[in-house]
């Protein structure tokens, strides 16, 4: 008789198809898919009753822990009245609720005017129609181009990796997007036509997906003055640095520059539910205004924009940042995260050792400096490797990631670098 985990298993294999996930070594026998059921804090327990502590917080979505009650019970008391309705004409009270709190965080005069979508990379595309359209329609038609850094990562649908400058990602769809400028650093600014230039993205202080690589201070001040400058808007991609991962509620907070687009999603709704906000200012807004004839409108929006579930989730995981005093809480925990990470920097298989906040990135290599062969994968191993340890998360090639939820306890981030210690040393050990 199968067990129904069994069952699953197999019609996992049968049916689903895993994203960022090589489907071949998936599908065989002896790979066991760990079948994720429940959650608590920041912990995560599978279909066998084992716990492992979320060191990902679950693709860097979950701020306060699974389960939480408050987010539960808000999420509830919405699912009572209604879970969907329309926002394309209509408008629902989580929605207005969520926009007047958002932009009562970001206080800052210049950031006023809320889209609702589903996930970062739709906020991004957000911001690059917006900018498109902006342009076209206000006397600037030639300003088409855009400006991303090499590395970055703003998502998979094709205008948001067209921004995309992470090779083994984002090269092989070449052809199907648009063209961008890229740049290196903040020197690289005096290559851009500014006549032509729309708009800079980057992702504030730390490029996520690159490997969590730290920008050096200083550098959203002269996207700024370049911006200002050349009359280009500045998008500030905080899909995964927004909401208290650096230790402020937005990364752009530590440098105290304004984007023209903030683009939110991952955190917002505390990782519960699919939601993003691409956050503008008033000059964009009003450049969309116009008898309806004129066809001034903003035309873009997907079905479950401005979701009531997914916006009073949000509102509930906002609100327990003041009533558990996150950011009272959350300076020890970085300095605690980052003695823990000193000490795994003495292993002579740790080649670097990156962090931002509760964001960190431990990238092995051969003693000596040397590079694993990416087929190897170490890093995609040492990741299977820590399972036993109790720990869940995912490389970026040799980059193991280590950014657990908010609500993480000093004990557990103890625990969460042990792992990552000895699955290091089990799996590098045997390289030689
Ligand atoms: N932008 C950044 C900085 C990200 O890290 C990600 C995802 O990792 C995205 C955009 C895309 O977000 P999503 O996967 O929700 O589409």
């Amino acid at each position: 008789m199968q067990s129904d985990l069994e069952k699953l298993e197999l019609l996992d294999k049968r049916h689903l198809w895993h994203p960022f996930t090589p489907m071949q070594e998936w599908i065989t026998q002896e790979h066991h898919p760990m079948m994720l059921v429940s959650g608590n804090g920041a912990w995560l327990i599978d279909a066998q009753g084992n716990r492992y502590l979320d060191g990902n917080s679950s693709i860097w979505t979950n701020i306060h822990g699974h389960n939480h009650p408050a987010i539960n019970q808000a999420i509830g008391r919405q699912l009572q009245l209604v879970a969907h309705t329309s926002f394309l004409g209509f408008s629902n009270p989580p929605a207005v609720r969520l926009a007047e709190k958002l932009v009562r965080l970001i206080d800052d005069s210049r950031l006023t005017r809320v889209f609702y979508s589903d996930d970062g990379s739709t906020g991004i595309e957000v911001a690059i129609k917006m900018t498109g359209q902006y342009f076209n329609q206000n006397g600037k038609p030639q300003k088409t181009n855009f400006a991303a850094f090499q590395n970055a990562y703003h998502g998979d649908t094709l205008g948001a990796s067209s921004l995309g400058g992470i090779a083994q990602f984002h090269e092989r769809f070449a052809r199907y997007q648009f063209p961008v400028e890229r740049l290196i650093a903040a020197e690289d600014l005096v290559r851009l036509e500014g006549e032509k230039t729309a708009a800079i993205i980057i992702e504030p202080l730390v490029q996520g997906a690159a490997g969590m690589r730290i920008w050096p201070a200083g550098m959203l001040k002269r996207l700024r003055e370049w911006c200002d400058q050349h009359d280009a808007f500045l998008i500030f991609d905080e899909v995964m640095t927004g909401f208290g991962r650096t230790g402020k509620m937005f990364a752009f907070q530590h440098e105290e520059v304004v984007p023209d687009f903030l683009v939110l999603a991952k955190g917002l709704t505390g990782g519960y539910l699919p939601l993003a906000a691409t956050i503008t200012s008033e000059r964009i807004f009003r450049g969309f205004l116009g008898a309806a004839e004129q066809m001034r409108t903003f035309f873009y929006g997907h079905s479950y924009a401005g979701n009531a579930l997914g916006c009073a989730a949000a509102l509930a995981s906002l609100e327990l940042f003041e009533s558990e005093d996150i950011f009272a809480k959350l300076p020890q925990k970085i300095e605690h995260l980052s003695r823990g990470l000193a000490r795994l920097g003495r292993s002579r298989w740790v080649r670097d050792i990156r962090q931002c906040g509760m964001i960190a990135g431990i990238e092995v290599g051969r003693p000596g400096g040397a590079s694993f062969d990416p087929r190897e994968r170490i890093g995609a191993r040492i990741c299977v490797a820590v399972r036993k340890y109790q720990l869940l998360t995912r490389p970026i090639f040799d980059t193991i990631v280590f950014m657990p939820p908010l609500c993480v306890s000093n004990a557990e981030i103890d625990l969460g670098l042990e792992a990552i210690e000895r699955g290091i040393e089990e799996v590098c050990g045997g390289q030689g």
